[in-house]
């Protein structure tokens, strides 16, 4: 069987299936065996790991997941790549692939026998909504690692400090819930086809235990999502537009958490994002 790294090869089975590969779905292959072995490196796997891949494209990560795991299964929205898939991982027997699309896909049904890896090259387009769902989402409790290959920026937003023009939502929700830290980056060129960005492979190590209880979450994350949506405002004026808080509640809110809620909302850590909502919870 010919390596799924070469660059050849790629070409070769995409022309004799009939595929061009779509760039709406992020097609860009890994074409670089030094840089799977990084990835699996940096998802330390074991036996015992049922890892899950999101797009597993001609399958050359999935191959190396399923020479190190126990078992992977690989979700592919890409119904033409299927036959394909049959042809290079098809004498894999811990390896199975569901024609699916990841961001509705119920993780709880795939976890339902133990926590899981999630390692993958993510799609461009689907990286910030799938760890959205992933993470703020019911499905935290499914991971105990997500090794995501994204695209460089995503990845300094995923990992960035308060106060930088990087610091958002997305670094919000992941740090929330994770330890969040670039393993390393990646150029376009161990694509094909090659892609116009630069890559990063972020680690996400799930926290046991999170700051809040899951009631409180959900209006934690209200208050981040307005909070940032007017990030230039000062906290105070932002709650106030996103969540129609009253002045007296305001008031008391600066007052007992003693947080100055004349700083921008975009300086604000995430234990006085939490420290913030767990007041407002409290009151409500
Ligand atoms: N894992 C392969 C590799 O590293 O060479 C391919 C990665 S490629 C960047 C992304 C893959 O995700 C493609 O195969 C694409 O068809 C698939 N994909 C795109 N959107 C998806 C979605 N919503 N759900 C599942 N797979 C998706």
């Amino acid at each position: 069987m010919p390596k799924l790294t070469s660059r050849a090869y790629v070409r070769e089975i995409l022309e004799r299936h009939g595929l061009q590969p779509y760039k709406k779905l992020g097609q860009n292959f890994l074409v670089d065996e030094n840089i799977l072995q990084k990835i699996t490196a940096a998802a330390d796997l074991q036996a015992g790991d049922h890892v899950l891949e999101v797009g597993p494209g001609i399958g050359a990560l999935t191959e190396k997941l399923a020479q190190k795991a126990g078992y992977v299964t690989a979700l592919e929205i890409d119904s033409r790549l299927l036959p394909l898939l049959q042809e290079t991982l098809g004498r894999y027997e811990n390896i199975t692939v569901l024609h699916q699309d990841a961001l509705h896909a119920d993780y709880g049904r795939l976890c339902s026998k133990g926590p899981l890896k999630l390692v993958a090259n993510l799609p461009y387009n689907i990286a910030t909504p799938l760890l959205y769902r992933l993470l703020k989402e019911e499905w935290r409790q499914c991971f105990k690692l997500l090794v995501c290959m994204v695209q460089k920026e995503v990845a300094e937003r995923i990992t960035a400090v308060p106060g930088g023009k990087d610091y958002g939502v997305l670094s919000v929700v992941c740090q929330y819930n994770a330890r969040a830290e670039i393993i390393f980056t990646v150029s376009g060129n161990v694509f094909y086809p090659r892609p116009e960005v630069t890559s990063a492979v972020v680690g996400l190590y799930p926290y046991q235990e999170t700051l809040l209880q899951r009631d409180e979450e959900k209006l934690f994350y209200r208050v981040v999502e307005g909070v940032f949506a007017q990030r230039r405002k000062t906290t105070l004026n932002a709650l106030q537009a996103a969540l129609q808080v009253s002045k007296e509640e305001l008031a008391a809110l600066g007052r007992e958490t003693g947080i100055d809620l004349q700083r921008r909302g975009e300086t604000m850590n995430i234990d006085e994002f939490a420290t913030l909502a767990r007041f407002l919870y409290n009151r409500r």
